[in-house]
């Protein structure tokens, strides 16, 4: 297999974890005989540095001819004065893609519970996907007005966009343990009243699967009450973007956690879900795992290697119980150290 994978490496540890997932797929390549090619380009303060912006035409189009698009992470406090934002480049870029869909799996690692905030009785087994539509509604609706005595923003969905978010949530949920959360605020909000319609009506076309509606506020109780329960989650993207940072903390460890964005067709997005870690940046420390996870995903969703994809989890999961991590887990590993076992133990796995 031949594929033209794009690697905006971006600012803080993005370029270290970036190195690290490079090096995993060139291992893939040469065990499994595919051809990557990977292709690196400007994005985020890197680009604002080097190009005067954070999403330059040129990534733009390489990324439109891709196959699927890797990103490190963007931002830092060098460019919070900056004219251009590296933030807004991640808006642009995920806007140019059309990506609507934003996948976050929720694992509880053995290797990590410990540092959960919870009670490890409460994390163990948890495994969970959340599913956030990323291109509608209150942060994309209009009218959006400001005054001096009043401000107004505007929640807007159209069942088309439900449709499309939740329809990608069924699919997801035949693949793992067949059973949806639709969360919503459908006592208050007419937009959630549509949604959960919606829901029912994409129901009724996946009998294999179980559908559950919770509001918001009790879903956010249960993520921590008993999250175990979950298996795919779907929602808008307010509540998405709240609830899936809460989900997040169940973990411990931020540097675990990937996540890929995706459209109805063209290339998807992957990225771990951390930022550019500027406390920990250039000191090799940063956990790879959240983005050779994300490689991971993009092997299985974008390029249907499931093999491969098992590949890489597998090495991951047997490095972390033979006692290896980096520093966030309480590990003497470094960034390398840690990828030199990984990559290690897919070629002895093979
Ligand atoms: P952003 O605004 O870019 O999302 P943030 O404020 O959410 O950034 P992150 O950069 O995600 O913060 O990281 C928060 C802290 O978690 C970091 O300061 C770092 O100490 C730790 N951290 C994040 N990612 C990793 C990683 N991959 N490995 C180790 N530690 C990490
Ligand atoms: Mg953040």
């Amino acid at each position: 297999m031949e594929k033209r994978v794009v690697c905006l490496a971006g600012d803080g540890i993005g370029p270290e974890v970036m190195q690290s997932a490079k090096r995993v797929l060139q291992v893939v390549e040469r065990l499994y005989q595919h051809k990557f090619h990977l292709q690196d380009e400007l994005f985020g303060g890197a680009a604002i540095d080097e190009a005067g912006q954070p999403f330059p035409a040129r990534t733009l189009a390489a990324c439109l001819a891709s196959d699927a698009v890797l990103l490190g992470a963007v931002g830092g406090p060098r460019w919070d004065q900056a004219a251009e934002r590296p933030e807004k480049g991640l808006l642009a870029l995920r806007k140019a893609l059309n990506v609507f869909a934003n996948v976050r799996p929720v694992q509880v690692d053995e290797a990590a519970a410990h540092l959960s905030p919870l009670r490890e009785e409460i994390v163990k087994g948890v495994n969970f996907v959340v599913v956030r539509e990323l291109t509608g509604g209150i942060y994309f609706s209009f009218p959006k007005e400001r005054t001096a005595e009043q401000a107004t923003d505007t929640l807007t969905y159209t069942r088309r966009e439900i449709e499309r978010i939740v329809e990608y949530a069924f699919r997801l949920a035949q693949s793992r343990g067949r059973k949806v959360t639709s969360i919503d605020k459908a006592n208050v909000l007419e937009s959630s009243k549509l949604w959960r319609e919606v829901a029912i009506e994409v129901s009724a076309r996946y009998p294999d699967v179980e559908l559950e509606h919770l509001l918001v506020d009790a879903a956010a109780m249960e993520l921590i009450r008993r999250p175990s329960r979950f298996d795919v989650i779907v929602t808008e993207n307010l509540f998405g973007d709240i609830l899936s940072d809460e989900a997040s903390v169940l973990t411990g460890s931020l540097g675990m956690l990937p996540s890929s964005s995706h459209s109805e067709s063209g290339p998807a997005l992957y990225e771990p879900i951390h930022g550019s870690a500027p406390d920990i940046a250039g000191q090799g420390k940063a956990n790879p795992v959240a983005m050779l996870r994300s490689v991971a995903m993009m092997l299985e969703q974008s390029f249907g290697l499931e093999a491969e994809a098992q590949a890489v989890e597998n090495a991951i999961a047997a490095v972390l119980k033979a006692g290896h991590s980096t520093a966030d887990l309480g590990g003497t590993e470094t960034t390398v150290s840690f990828t030199d076992r990984v990559v290690q133990t897919m070629e002895e796995q093979v």
